[in-house]
């Protein structure tokens, strides 16, 4: 075993493990990032989704992709892998949230955080390179035809995106960091970001944060999973902690070790969950009880809007071209995915509500029945994802889960108050309004449908803020209570529901915690 020592290693190289490689390297800290998925260049990626093998993380069937889907008992998640974690599979957005945010959850009252995280959320737009999307594409007139039509016009506008809108394909040298940052290429407005942008347009975090951290001595290690922390010394680990890791695409697994003297988990919900789940029944015992709970979705519903016009092409755009403040607590975004990019059409069922499986399964049966020549034109359209968007519904509502340890990975329970569920009204309805515009019909995944099991790209807490231990897993500033140097960076930080895409927040949260760092 090789033995190295580190100031920082940091697990995991999402929006809060970028955010802390580059400012503790800022800082004079030798960091090591350690990430389990792989280093994509952008000629690597995928060109459409049916490319699985590319698309998707499953490792054990030798699928190396960006995008990993799990499913659980209440709830599907889709997250991201890969150096620059979910920025690679993203849809780039980057609203900011609401008040209520700050004022809700376990970190109420911990700070006045709307006031203090401002300047934190503009170092972070900064960063990301955000600007808003300069051209509406034909999914995004139909939404600010919606919002004409419920007397909303001023609720909708363009999104704010991590995107380099310079002239299409020509490539430019550092146009944000004054020379130290790569050079880039001007986005085509293809829609293909969620299956990694091959054009060098999307502002991945390989490409900001990650980058300049690089350049000023960090160190990343891609295709190795971290399985083990051991405080050294006494039990609180105040002289840091042995970290194990294992390579995590090969079948035969090699064990590393690293000497840190701290840590900071930022794995992602499940990545950070499922670690410190395991590690409380071994070495880190100490942790807060309220590990896993208050799990928060952003309320989501992901509904496909299915054209039956055979002309029309909604695949042109950013994947995520403009946002609708439907009321003070919800927002809806149309989603959509390059050409040829048409997976998702061999999971999706009409969109019913019912609150059995048979009342759902006569309401969706009736749906055939009442107008099956629809649904056979919906069924077999050429290209999916020219005819189709996903309509990406979130809510500021409090519904929460708990994920405890199961025998072989997370598993997820109803612990206290509303959980997250498939069918909610008010999206059903925007959907039905929408599809009308467009000869459309509403569809949802078939977990959906037949499980009544939501699905969310946006799993947030688990480890969240609170004054005691008896009300969270970490302070506000992000240390984990019952140890010393040792900190949660990404989602699973999250203590309240932003009902908007939460990167940003992620990220502007971590500059605030890296900010209460002291230089070396
Ligand atoms: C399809 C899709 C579209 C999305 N679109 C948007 C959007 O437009 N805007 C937005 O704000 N959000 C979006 N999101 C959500 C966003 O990607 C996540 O909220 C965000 O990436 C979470 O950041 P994080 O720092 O928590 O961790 P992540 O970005 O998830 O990164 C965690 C990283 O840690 C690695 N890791 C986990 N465990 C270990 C371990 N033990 N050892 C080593 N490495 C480990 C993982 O491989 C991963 O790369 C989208 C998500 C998906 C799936
Ligand atoms: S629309 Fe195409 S070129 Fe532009 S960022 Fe997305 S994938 Fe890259």
């Amino acid at each position: 075993m090789e033995i190295f020592t580190y100031d920082y290693v940091i697990v995991g190289s999402g929006f809060g493990g970028s955010v802390a490689a580059l400012r503790l390297s800022e800082k004079g800290y030798k960091v090591l990032v350690i990430e389990k998925g792989k280093w994509y260049q952008a000629e690597d990626f995928p060109k459409t989704n049916w490319n699985l093998k590319k698309w998707i993380w499953l490792p054990s069937i030798g699928f190396y992709g960006i995008m990993k889907m799990t499913f659980y008992r209440h709830i599907a998640i889709l997250s991201g892998a890969g150096v620059g974690g979910g920025s690679l599979v993203y849809g780039n957005t980057l609203p900011k949230p609401k008040s209520n945010f700050y004022k809700n959850g376990t970190w109420a009252g911990l700070n006045d955080w709307e006031s203090l995280l401002a300047t934190h959320y503009d170092t972070a737009l900064r960063m990301l390179g955000a600007s808003y999307n300069p051209k509406l594409e034909t999914g995004d007139v139909l939404l600010q035809q919606l919002a004409e039509k419920r007397n909303q016009k001023a609720a909708f506008q363009p999104t704010q995106v991590a995107i380099f809108f310079g002239e299409p394909e020509v490539e430019v040298s550092d146009p944000y960091f004054d020379g130290k940052g790569p050079s880039r290429v001007g986005c085509i407005h293809c829609g293909a970001c969620m299956t990694g942008c091959r054009h060098n347009a999307k502002n991945t975090l390989d490409k900001n944060y990650l980058y300049l951290a690089q350049n000023l001595g960090a160190k990343i290690i891609a295709e190795q999973e971290v399985v083990d922390l051991k405080p050294i010394g006494n039990s609180q680990a105040s002289l840091g902690y042995e970290v194990y890791y294992q390579n995590s695409t090969k079948l035969f697994k090699t064990k590393s070790k690293v000497i840190a003297k701290h840590v900071i988990l930022a794995g992602g919900v499940l990545g950070t969950l499922g670690l410190l789940l395991k590690l409380k029944k071994t070495s880190l015992p100490n942790l807060s009880d309220q590990l896993g709970k208050n799990v928060l979705t952003n309320n989501e519903a992901l509904i496909f809007s299915v054209s039956n016009q055979a002309d029309i092409d909604l695949s042109k755009g950013i994947a995520i071209g403009s946002i609708l403040d439907v009321d003070d607590k919800t927002h809806l975004e149309v989603v959509r995915y390059g050409e040829r990019s048409g997976f998702w059409r061999i999971g999706v069922l009409p969109n019913v509500v019912g609150n059995n499986l048979i009342t759902r399964l006569i309401n969706m049966f009736g749906k055939y029945l009442f107008s099956p020549w629809q649904y056979i034109k919906t069924a077999w359209v050429k290209d999916f994802a020219k005819q189709s968007v996903v309509l990406l519904f979130m809510q500021q509502i409090d519904t929460t889960l708990q994920f405890k340890k199961g025998w072989f990975r997370l598993k997820s329970s109803v612990s206290s108050g509303k959980k997250p569920v498939a069918q909610i009204p008010l999206a059903y309805e925007l959907a039905e309004e929408y599809s009308k515009l467009n000869h459309a019909k509403p569809m949802v995944f078939l977990t959906e449908t037949i499980l009544n099991m939501p699905s969310t790209a946006h799993i947030l807490g688990g480890a969240v803020m609170g004054k005691t231990q008896y009300e969270g897993v970490i302070d506000a500033d992000n240390h984990v209570f019952g140890y010393e140097n040792l900190l949660v960076c990404d989602g699973s930080m999250i203590s309240s529901n932003p009902g908007v895409n939460p990167s940003l927040s992620i990220a502007a949260i971590t500059e605030h915690a890296m900010s209460k760092i002291p230089n070396k």
